[in-house]
């Protein structure tokens, strides 16, 4: 196979990621039934190397996998973590967030939502006055970057929090986990999410949850309220007979063995020290044609930029869009209710470079769309440097 036929193309939206052609190509291996104990070894590495990113102790800490996407991983942990009789509180500031409200709704879990601004950070009195109030809140949620915004949620205290008031403390790490470096134990952590398409820079169809072992142990006596995307049923399958549940998207575990040993190959800081290069590039990108961001500079976790629509008449985020695709770059609409925004990501196999050779194109989408460079803004909060 000649790799030089795949184009090669800029994902700056939140996921899934631009990936590598050697990721690419790892799919392509000769047919195997993963009930073979090759497939077996194989996973049992993929869970080790799953703690291990995040620095967990290997007798504390398991990981289970899902073939899903990663709000399959949300899912599975609020179905499966919560006791009989007990409550969840859900730190809400964003769209992912309010995804695991919905989730809860669902199954007509007991749930408290704690709302924030989506534009702030979660007043963490407020966190501690609802668990003093409500002891019987057993799991409390929070998302470390609300993918929506760009925003980095003060994990590490709200776990503290969590655990001060006996609570366990579940974290959407989706699109934080294997880029910004996390240490599970002493960021309070118990139980941590992604999808392999995110920081990983796999492929799409596998996700999941790393936790805490004995917590996850105990949950086996709770509620079965999914017998699909039961968190302690996944596990004990695992720790059985080595392997999911059901039959797992086999070509995907190659790739993501491979994504993983390129992740190890490249280093953890090295790799983030390259994601905030291009989260550089991007703001230099944006400031240099005058766009705003929405989100405070120091409150954004250095992957996701929310940008403000120009104020001008012949802006038209479609066109732009297709402008910039057409060209092999790819830009995601904003996750705001009430206002215009588009995002940009610095997931995925790119560097100071793509990014470089993105705004020439944008620059030239917004000449050719006659949209006013610098971009005007009529007014308002303005948060760009
Ligand atoms: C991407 C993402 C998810 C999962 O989304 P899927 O479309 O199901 O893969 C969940 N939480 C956060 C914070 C994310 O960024």
């Amino acid at each position: 196979m000649d790799n030089k036929t795949i184009k090669r193309n800029i994902l700056l939206n939140p996921g899934p990621a631009t990936t590598t052609d050697t990721v690419k190509y790892a799919q392509v291996v000769p047919d195997i039934c993963p009930r073979e104990k090759e497939f077996a070894d194989l996973m049992k590495r993929i869970r080790d190397d799953l703690v291990r990113i995040v620095h967990g102790d290997s007798q504390k800490y398991t990981s289970v996998l899902f073939c899903g996407s990663g709000t399959l991983c949300m899912d599975a942990c609020l179905n499966s973590l919560l006791p009989a009789g007990k409550k969840i509180l859900v730190v809400n500031n964003g769209a992912y967030s309010a995804r695991a409200v919905e989730i809860c709704e669902s199954y007509h879990l007991p749930f408290l939502d704690l709302r924030f601004p989506m534009d702030a950070l979660p007043d963490l009195a407020e966190v501690e006055a609802m668990l003093r109030r409500h002891p019987d809140i057993a799991l409390v949620y929070a998302t470390h970057n609300e993918t929506g915004t760009g925003i980095l949620n003060p994990i590490r205290e709200i776990g503290a929090l969590a655990h001060k008031y006996h609570a366990v403390f579940v974290v959407d790490t989706t699109s934080t986990y294997a880029m910004r470096p996390i240490q599970i134990e002493e960021e309070n952590i118990d139980f941590c999410m992604a999808s392999a398409q995110k920081g990983l820079m796999a492929m799409t169809g596998i996700s999941f949850v790393v936790g805490n072992r004995k917590l996850l142990e105990e949950s086996g006596n709770f509620p079965k309220r999914s017998y699909y995307c039961n968190l302690y049923m996944q596990y004990e399958y695992f720790e059985k007979h080595g392997e999911m549940h059901f039959t797992p998207p086999v070509q995907t575990v190659y790739a993501m063995k491979q994504a993983i040993k390129e992740y190890f190959d490249e280093g953890e800081s090295a790799k983030w020290d390259r994601h905030k290069r291009v989260f550089e590039a991007l703001h230099a990108g944006l400031a240099r044609l005058g766009f705003q961001n929405l989100i405070r500079r120091e409150w954004q976790a250095g992957l996701v930029i929310t940008v403000k629509y120009p104020e001008d008449e012949n802006w038209d985020f479609e066109k732009i869009h297709d402008y910039c695709y057409e060209r092999g770059f790819t830009i995601y609409p904003g996750k705001m209710n009430n206002a215009g925004t588009f995002r940009l990501c610095a997931l995925g196999a790119l560097d100071e470079n793509d990014i470089v050779s993105f705004f020439r194109v944008l620059e030239e989408g917004l000449r050719e769309n006659k949209v006013t460079v610098p971009v005007i803004y009529g007014g308002g909060t303005n948060h760009a440097e």
